[in-house]
C-alpha cells in the first residue's frame, strides 16, 4: 500500500508534510514551494488545496494505480489516505450517487503537466466504483481513451503525445452508480497537423499507415490500435475502411504539382509524381483522373453558364492540403460518432434519461510556442474560458453570496480574466468576429487582418510588437503569447472546394461517401444546446448567466459546402459554438478540479524547477485558492435543500421538518460540526463539512 518514503529525520523536522496546502500554517509563495517540493522528491505527487486536488506530474511510473489502490480509495473519508487522483474521482462519484446529481471533473494544466494521464486515472477509478455487471462494458470504456488519442495525439516539442483536440467524456451511471455506458465530444481537433510535418516530427496517423505500407517497427502500435477498434465494437469492414482512408491522406500529402506552360495559359498546373496520385486514387477507391481535375482545377459559374478553371501550383497545393484536413476531420469525427453509438447505454437497463453522468474535461493545455499560429489561439482562448469557469467557481460566486446573504468573510483578491475573455469573444468588436468579418472579404490579407486587430482592439491585453509584419501580441493569464498571423485568415476560411466533395462522393468506400454526404453537426443539435444552457443559466446567479449570455449568441453549425447560399461557417465561429457547447454540459454538473503541474521541462524524474512550478501556481491563482478555502465557505446550500438531503440527521425518517432556518441549526448540531455560517437563506459551510456530513448520512441510512 501507500507507504511513505522515509526521508532525512533532520529535514523532516524542519518541515512537516502537509496533505492540504490550507493546513499550512505560514501561508506565502514560498511556504507552499516548499511543501510541494519537499511532497515530489518524496514521490508524494498528489496535494490538496482543500477540495482541489493539485497534481504533479511524476514523469516516471508509479505502483499507486492498480485496483488494490482504488480499493482503498473506493467510498471512504478522504482524509483516511494520502491525497490521490481516485480520491478526487471517488468524490465525484460518491457526490453524484448521493445527491443523484451530474457532476464534473475540469483538469486543467500546460501541455505536458499530466492531463491525459490523469483523466485516464479517473476513468479506471470509475470504471471500478461503478461496478459493471458486465465486464464487456467495463473494457470498452477503458479502450476509449487510447483509440481517441491513437487518432487525436501528436508528438509535439513539449509533449511526446500531445492531444491535439479536447475532449469531455462522459461516463453514464444507473440511479444505484453503475456504469451503463459512455459518450465521447471532441473539441476542436488541430486539423492542419496532417499537413504540416515540419512543426510536429510525427503522428500517430502517419504511423499507422507507415504499419499498413509495411514499416515493421510500428507493428506493435498498430496491433494495440486493431485491438481497440475490435474491443469497443467496431467492425473489420469498418476497420479496413478507416485504414484505407488514412493510407489516402498519406498518400494525397506525396502529391505535388508543377506548372505547365502552354502559349496561351500559364499558370496551369500537373501532378509530375503519377504514382502518388494513383496510389491516393487507388486506396480512396476514386477515380486516378477525376481526382487530378478536381485538384488541378475548378469550376466557375458565371450567368448560368460553368466555365473551367485551371488552378496555379500554390492553388492547386492548397486544395490537396484542405482535402487531406477535411478527410481526417470528418474520418476522426465519425469514429467519435461511432465509439458513442457503440458505447450508448442499453435501453433495456435503464433509459438515458433517469442515469447520472461524472463528465471528464480533458484540454489541450495553454501553449506558447516559438512561434504561434492560428491553433494556439484557439488552445489559449479556449484555456481562458477553463480559467474564468474556475475562478467563477472558486472566487467570484462564493464572494457575491457572502454580500447577498450577509454573511460576513474577508474578499480574497484574484486576477480576473473576463475583460480578456471579452476581447476575445464578444460580437461584434471581438477578437474571433473580427476575424470572421475578414475572412469574409475575398481581397482581405493577413496584414489587413492584424491592421483591423489593432485598429479595433485597443486594451492592455494586446499589442503588437514594432518592426515585425504580421505578429501580435496577446497577454494571457498564462502569461504572454506572441502569435504569426501568416496564414491565419486561410486556416479560418477553412474551404473545401466543391469539386472535391463531389469526387469522394463518387468513391466506392462506403464509408468513405458516407463522410461527404451528410451535414456533419459535430457536437449535436444547438436546439438541445440552447436549452441546457438556458437551464443552467436558470440555476446560477445571475452575473454568472450574464456571462454566459454572451457566449450564447453563437451561430448555428453549417457546412460550408451544403450552404452555398448560407454565411460560410469558419473555424473561429464552430470554435466559438464548441465552446459554448462544452460549458453548457460543464455548468449543469457540480464541479471538481484537478490542476496538473509540470515540474520541469526535460520530463525527468524528481526535478522540481522552483521557478517553473511557482510560475504556473501564480497564474493559476493557487495562493489565492488556498486563502479562500482556507477562510470561505465553499458550500453555500439552500435551507430547503440543505433540509431535504440532511433532516435524517436530526430527524426521524417520516417526519420531515420544515424547511426552516432552525432546522438547519438542528441539523448543524446533532452532526456536531463547527465553524459553520447562517446567511438569510443558505447555509455556509467549509469545504470538508459536506464530507463529514455525508459520511454521517452513510451511517443512519
Ligand atoms: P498533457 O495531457 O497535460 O499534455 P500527458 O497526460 O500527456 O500531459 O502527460 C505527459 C507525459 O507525462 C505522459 O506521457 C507520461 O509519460 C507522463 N505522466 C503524466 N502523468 C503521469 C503519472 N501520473 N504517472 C506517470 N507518468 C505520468
Ligand atoms: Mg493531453
Amino acid at each position: 500500500m501507500h507507504t511513505r518514503r522515509p526521508y532525512h529525520v533532520e529535514e523532516a523536522e524542519k518541515y512537516c508534510l502537509e496533505d492540504d496546502l490550507v493546513n499550512l500554517e505560514v501561508l506565502d509563495e514560498d511556504a507552499i514551494i516548499r511543501q510541494l517540493q519537499k511532497r515530489y522528491v518524496d514521490l508524494l505527487i498528489y496535494t490538496y488545496v482543500g477540495d482541489i486536488l493539485i497534481a504533479l506530474n511524476p514523469f516516471q511510473n508509479l505502483s499507486i494505480y492498480s485496483p488494490q489502490f482504488s480499493r482503498l480509495y473506493h467510498g471512504v473519508k478522504r482524509a483516511s489516505n494520502p491525497p490521490h487522483i481516485f480520491a478526487s474521482a471517488d468524490a465525484a462519484y460518491q457526490c453524484m450517487v448521493t445527491f443523484s446529481k451530474d457532476q464534473c471533473i475540469v483538469i486543467s494544466g500546460e501541455s505536458g503537466s499530466g492531463k491525459t494521464e490523469s483523466a485516464h486515472l479517473i476513468v479506471q477509478h470509475l470504471t471500478f466504483s461503478g461496478k459493471a455487471n458486465n465486464q464487456t462494458l467495463r473494457e470498452k470504456i477503458l479502450q476509449v481513451n487510447s483509440l481517441v488519442e491513437a487518432f487525436g495525439n501528436a508528438c509535439t516539442a513539449i509533449n511526446d503525445n500531445s492531444s491535439r483536440f479536447g475532449k469531455y467524456l462522459e461516463m453514464m451511471f444507473t440511479p444505484t452508480g453503475a456504469v451503463m455506458g459512455a459518450r465521447i465530444s471532441e473539441y476542436l481537433l488541430e486539423k492542419s497537423r496532417v499537413i504540416k510535418q515540419a512543426v510536429y516530427i510525427a503522428d500517430d496517423a502517419g504511423r499507422v499507415m507507415h504499419d499498413i505500407t509495411s514499416k515493421e517497427s510500428y507493428r506493435r502500435q498498430f496491433e494495440a490500435i486493431q485491438h481497440c477498434f475490435r474491443i469497443i465494437g467496431f467492425t473489420d469492414k469498418e476497420v479496413h475502411s478507416v485504414y484505407r482512408i488514412l493510407a489516402g491522406i498519406l498518400n494525397i500529402g506525396n502529391i505535388e504539382f508543377a506548372a505547365i506552360s502552354s502559349q496561351h495559359q500559364t499558370d496551369k498546373s500537373e501532378v509530375p509524381n503519377v504514382e502518388a496520385l494513383e496510389n491516393a486514387a487507388s486506396v480512396l477507391c476514386i477515380s486516378p483522373e477525376e481526382l487530378q481535375e478536381a485538384l488541378t482545377s475548378h469550376c466557375v459559374v458565371t450567368r448560368g453558364e460553368t466555365i473551367i478553371r485551371a488552378n496555379t501550383v500554390d492553388r492547386a497545393a492548397d486544395v490537396r492540403d484542405a482535402m487531406s484536413k477535411a478527410l481526417y476531420g470528418r474520418l476522426f469525427s465519425w469514429i467519435v460518432n461511432r465509439i458513442n453509438t457503440l458505447l450508448q447505454p442499453d435501453k433495456n437497463i435503464c433509459s438515458a434519461a433517469d442515469g447520472m453522468n461524472v463528465g471528464i474535461l480533458d484540454i489541450f493545455g495553454f501553449e506558447n510556442f516559438r512561434r504561434n499560429s492560428f491553433e494556439q489561439l484557439c488552445i489559449n482562448v479556449a484555456n481562458e474560458q477553463i480559467q474564468y469557469y474556475f475562478n467563477q467557481h472558486v472566487f467570484a460566486l462564493e464572494q457575491m453570496e457572502y454580500q447577498n446573504e450577509g454573511v460576513d468573510a474577508a474578499p480574497v483578491e484574484y486576477e480576473d480574466n473576463r475583460p480578456l475573455l471579452d476581447m476575445f469573444l464578444q460580437k461584434p468588436l471581438g477578437l474571433l468576429a473580427l476575424l470572421d468579418e475578414e475572412s469574409r472579404f475575398p481581397q482581405a490579407t493577413d496584414q489587413t487582418l492584424v491592421d483591423k486587430f489593432e485598429d479595433n482592439l485597443r486594451c492592455k491585453y494586446f499589442w503588437r510588437p514594432r518592426g515585425v509584419e504580421l505578429r501580435f501580441g496577446i497577454q494571457h493569464y498564462a502569461g504572454k503569447v506572441s502569435y504569426d498571423a501568416s496564414g491565419v485568415l486561410e486556416k479560418n476560411r477553412d474551404t473545401l472546394p466543391a469539386d472535391v466533395i463531389v469526387v469522394l462522393r463518387t468513391s466506392e468506400n462506403k464509408l468513405l461517401q458516407q463522410l461527404f454526404s451528410i451535414p456533419l453537426t459535430k457536437t449535436g443539435n444547438l436546439a438541445q444546446t440552447r436549452a441546457r444552457v438556458t437551464a443552467a443559466s436558470r440555476s446560477l446567479p445571475p452575473h454568472f448567466s450574464a456571462g454566459r449570455a454572451k457566449v450564447d449568441t453563437l451561430e448555428v453549425i453549417r457546412h460550408p459546402e451544403e450552404t452555398t447560399n448560407m454565411k460560410r461557417q469558419t473555424v473561429a465561429s464552430y470554435f466559438r459554438y464548441s465552446l459554448m457547447d462544452l460549458l453548457s454540459k460543464m455548468v449543469v454538473g457540480q464541479p471538481h478540479f484537478v490542476r496538473c503541474i509540470k515540474p520541469n521541462d526535460d520530463r525527468e524524474a524528481l526535478k522540481f524547477s522552483q521557478e517553473r512550478v511557482l510560475a504556473q501556481l501564480r497564474y493559476t491563482g493557487i495562493l489565492e485558492t488556498v486563502r479562500i478555502r482556507q477562510q470561505g465557505y465553499s458550500h453555500r446550500i439552500l435551507f430547503e435543500e440543505f433540509v431535504k438531503r440532511y433532516y435524517y440527521l436530526a430527524f426521524r425518517a417520516h417526519q420531515i421538518p420544515v424547511a426552516s432556518k432552525e432546522s438547519c441549526v438542528a441539523i448543524l448540531e446533532k452532526s456536531r460540526l463547527d465553524h459553520w455560517v447562517l446567511g438569510k437563506t443558505k447555509v455556509f459551510l467549509k469545504y470538508y463539512h459536506v464530507e463529514q456530513l455525508n459520511l454521517l448520512l452513510r451511517e443512519v441510512l
